[in-house]
C-alpha cells in the first residue's frame, strides 16, 4: 500500500486528488490530509479515506474539527506548526496544493523527509526554485510537475535529451478578460475576473489567469523546473485550452501535449509515475474540436508576462519578492481596494523599490531568506497599495 498525503486537500486540486485515490482506496494509506479552514469538507475526506490524522491551518478552525472527527480515531490538528509536522510525516507520495506561498515550507519539508513530491503549488517552485531542485538531489525525494503545462513540458521530454531543446512554448488560455477592451480592464471587478473560459479551479488562480499573473508564474516555474534559459521559454494564447505545452527540439520538431482541460490528467500523471495507468478524464474527439487558434500574448493587456521576464533575469530573490507582492496585491484587488490593473504596477513597484536594497535580490536562496524577501515585499505591497 502506497503511503500518500495531500496537503490542500480541500482545494480544486486537493479535491482532484481525493477523487482519483477514492476509486481505488486498496492501493493507498492516507497519512495527511491538510485544509486551511474548511473544517467540514477536511473532516468529511479524513473519514472517507480514514486518513490518520487531518489539520486545519487556521487554529480557530480546530474545535469544529474535533468536533466533526469525535470518535472517528482519527488524530485532529491545528496551526502552522501543526501543519508542518504533519508534511513531514513519512510518506511515498504527497500532493503539494496549498495555494500561495505558504505551500513552501511544508511541501519542502515532505520533499526533505523521502517523499515524491507531486507539485502543484507553483510558488514553491517561483519562490525557492534552488532549494526544492537541491532537496530533491539530496535526499530520497523527487520532484513531480502537476501544473498542466509542466507536466505536458515533462512528458514531452521523456526519453529526449535536454541539449537538443531549442525552445518550451507555454500556451495561455488569455483567461476571463482577454477579449476585453484594454480600455475596459480598470473596471473589471474580482466576480468577473475568477470565471474562466475553460479551468475549473481556486478562486485566486482563475483572477490570476485573467491578469496572466498566473502564466508570470509558470514562465519562472518552467526555467526553474527545467533549468532552461529564460530566452528560450515562449507564451502563446491558445483560448481552446486543448495543448497545454509544446517543447520545440534543434531538428525543428515541436511536441506538444493535447487533451481536454481536467487537471486529473496531471495528477494522474505524477500519482502513477513512471507508469501510464488508465484516468477517467474525457477523451478528445479533434473533429469535434474542429479546430485550434492561437495568438500573440500581449505585454500591453498582460505586463505580468513583462515582469516575469525581469525575474527570470534577475534570479535570487526576486521570484520571491515578485510571488508575494502578487498575493499581496490580489488581496487588494479581491477585497475592492485596488483596481485590477493597479495589481500589476503594485507588484513592479515593489520590485524596483526593493531591487535597490543592496545584498537583498542575490542573496543565497534559503528558506530563512525567503521568508525574509517574502515578508519585505508584503509590506512594501501594502505601503504602495495605500498611496
Ligand atoms: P484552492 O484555493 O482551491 O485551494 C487551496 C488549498 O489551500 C485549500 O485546501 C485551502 O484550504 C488551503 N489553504 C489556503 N490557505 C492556506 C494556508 N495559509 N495554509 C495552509 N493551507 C491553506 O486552490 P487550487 O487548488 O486552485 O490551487 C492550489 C495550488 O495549485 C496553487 O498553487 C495553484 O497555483 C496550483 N494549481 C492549481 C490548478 C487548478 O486547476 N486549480 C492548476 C495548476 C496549479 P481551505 O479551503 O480549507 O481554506
Amino acid at each position: 500500500m502506497r503511503r500518500v498525503s495531500i496537503l490542500g486537500a480541500t482545494g480544486s486540486i486537493g479535491q482532484n486528488t481525493i477523487d482519483l485515490i477514492a476509486r481505488a482506496p486498496e492501493a493507498y494509506h492516507v497519512v495527511a490530509l491538510t485544509g486551511g479552514r474548511n473544517a467540514a469538507a477536511l473532516a468529511r475526506d479524513a473519514i472517507a479515506l480514514r486518513a490518520e490524522i487531518a489539520v486545519v491551518a487556521d487554529e480557530s478552525a480546530l474545535p469544529e474539527l474535533r468536533e466533526a472527527l469525535a470518535g472517528s480515531g482519527i488524530e485532529a490538528a491545528g496551526g502552522r506548526a501543526a501543519l508542518i509536522e504533519a508534511a513531514s510525516r513519512p510518506a511515498d507520495w504527497v500532493m503539494s496544493a496549498i495555494v500561495g506561498a505558504a505551500g513552501l515550507e511544508p511541501g519542502l519539508r515532505a520533499l526533505q523527509g523521502g517523499a515524491a513530491l507531486a507539485l502543484a503549488n507553483k510558488e514553491s517552485m517561483v519562490c525557492a526554485g534552488p532549494l526544492m531542485l537541491k532537496a530533491a538531489r539530496d535526499g530520497q525525494g523527487s520532484l513531480l510537475p502537476v501544473d498542466s503545462e509542466h507536466s505536458a513540458v515533462f512528458q514531452a521530454l521523456i526519453g529526449e535529451d535536454l541539449s537538443a531543446v531549442e525552445r518550451i512554448v507555454i500556451t495561455a488560455s488569455g483567461g476571463a478578460f482577454r477579449d476585453w477592451p484594454l480600455e475596459d480592464l480598470d473596471k473589471a471587478t474580482p466576480a468577473q475576473a475568477a470565471t474562466h473560459p475553460n479551468w475549473d479551479m481556486g478562486q485566486r488562480i482563475t483572477i490570476d489567469s485573467a491578469s496572466m499573473f498566473n502564466k508570470a508564474l509558470e514562465l519562472i516555474e518552467t526555467k526553474e523546473f527545467f533549468g532552461i534559459d529564460p530566452a528560450m521559454i515562449e507564451t502563446v494564447v491558445h483560448p481552446e485550452s486543448m495543448i497545454h505545452a509544446l517543447v520545440g527540439f534543434r531538428d525543428g520538431a515541436l511536441m506538444a501535449h493535447v487533451g481536454m482541460p481536467d487537471m486529473r490528467h496531471a495528477i494522474g500523471f505524477a500519482l502513477h509515475y513512471p507508469e501510464r495507468r488508465a484516468l477517467p478524464v474525457e477523451r478528445l474527439d479533434l473533429v469535434k474540436l474542429g479546430q485550434m487558434t492561437f495568438r500573440p500574448a500581449c505585454e500591453t493587456r498582460w505586463p505580468a508576462l513583462r515582469l516575469a521576464r525581469g525575474v527570470m533575469e534577475a534570479g535570487g530573490m526576486a521570484g520571491a519578492i515578485f510571488n508575494a507582492a502578487k498575493e499581496t496585491a490580489l488581496d487588494g484587488f479581491i477585497e475592492n481596494r485596488i483596481q485590477f490593473t493597479r495589481m500589476a504596477a503594485v507588484v513592479e513597484e515593489v520590485l524596483t523599490s526593493l531591487s535597490a536594497q543592496t545584498g537583498l535580490i542575490d542573496a543565497e536562496v534559503t528558506l530563512d531568506n525567503v521568508m525574509q524577501a517574502d515578508h519585505l515585499a508584503r509590506q512594501k505591497a501594502r505601503e504602495f497599495m495605500t498611496v
